[in-house]
């Protein structure tokens, strides 16, 4: 079928938006209807369809089970939900809920009814050791409220993390120790509040920065120390300076913060 692109009003926040022929044509081959929401009103219900962090209290509903779990699904929400060694285990079996697909229904239609029944784990956490509120989450260790991790220990606050150890407030970083409030990081030792950096050490509100150790407030640079508002500066000068800096006060943070931005 050849349609042309077409303008529609989005039914959820009323702005105009373009469907193309090629989209049509991909409806039509997999028999959906085309879309009465906007690409980004859709993208808004895709991401909360991919419950992350927000967790809550039900109960088991495997046989004879009546504990509390922590889950991604609402206790209001009328699915089979069991509890994680349930799950994996081998007490009840999945292909008991196998069904022939019916070419004469609609997909989403059958998807629905199979997921209505079919059981589902609490949350996504594998291999964990006292990290009960972490999903999407593969071995952590002593952790919380992290999620889309895999080999975190003593973690806290993060998002999209791999081999983090002793960190919090991390987004999308790999192989941080001792790290704070960064973002797109990796391989970095007691890196605060910085973004875009690789291997850099004792250093806080880096932008775009590899290889750099106790530098403080800088942008670009590469394998330099004791630099401060990318001004190069003596050991003694550097270590003077950030002893008059008071890390500790919330305010003088956000003052840091405001100042950091237009490096960025
Ligand atoms: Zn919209
Ligand atoms: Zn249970």
């Amino acid at each position: 079928m050849n349609k042309n692109s077409e303008k529609r009003i989005c039914q959820n926040c009323k702005k105009d938006f373009i469907i193309e022929p090629e989209d049509f044509n991909f409806y039509e081959k997999i028999k959906v209807p085309s879309p009465t929401f906007c690409p980004e009103c859709r993208t808004t219900r895709r991401l909360c369809w991919r419950n992350e962090m927000s967790l809550f209290k039900r109960k088991c509903d495997a046989q004879d089970h009546d504990e509390y779990l922590i889950s991604i699904y609402h206790p209001d929400e009328k699915l089979v939900v069991y509890d994680n060694n349930y799950w994996w285990g081998d007490k009840w079996d999945p292909f008991s809920y196998g069904k022939e697909y019916d070419f004469s229904k609609p997909f989403f239609e059958q998807w629905k009814e199979f997921r209505d029944i079919f059981p589902l784990q609490c949350l996504s956490n594998s291999k964990a050791t006292n990290s009960d509120y972490c999903n999407v989450a593969e071995e952590s260790r002593d952790s919380y409220m992290s999620s889309g991790s895999w080999k975190i220990e003593r973690t806290f606050y993060s998002n999209r993390i791999t081999e983090t150890k002793d960190s919090s407030d991390l987004y999308i970083t790999d192989k941080m120790e001792l790290c704070y409030d960064d973002v797109i990081c990796s391989n970095c030792y007691h890196l605060l509040y910085s973004l875009n950096c690789i291997n850099c050490v004792d250093s806080y509100f880096l932008y775009d920065c590899h290889g750099c150790v106790s530098c403080f407030g800088c942008s670009n640079l590469r394998s330099k120390s004791y630099c401060m508002w990318n001004e190069q500066l003596s050991r003694e000068e550097y270590n003077d300076r950030l002893s008059k800096i008071n890390l500790e006060d919330y305010d003088e943070i956000l003052k840091l913060k405001k100042k950091f931005k237009d490096l960025c």
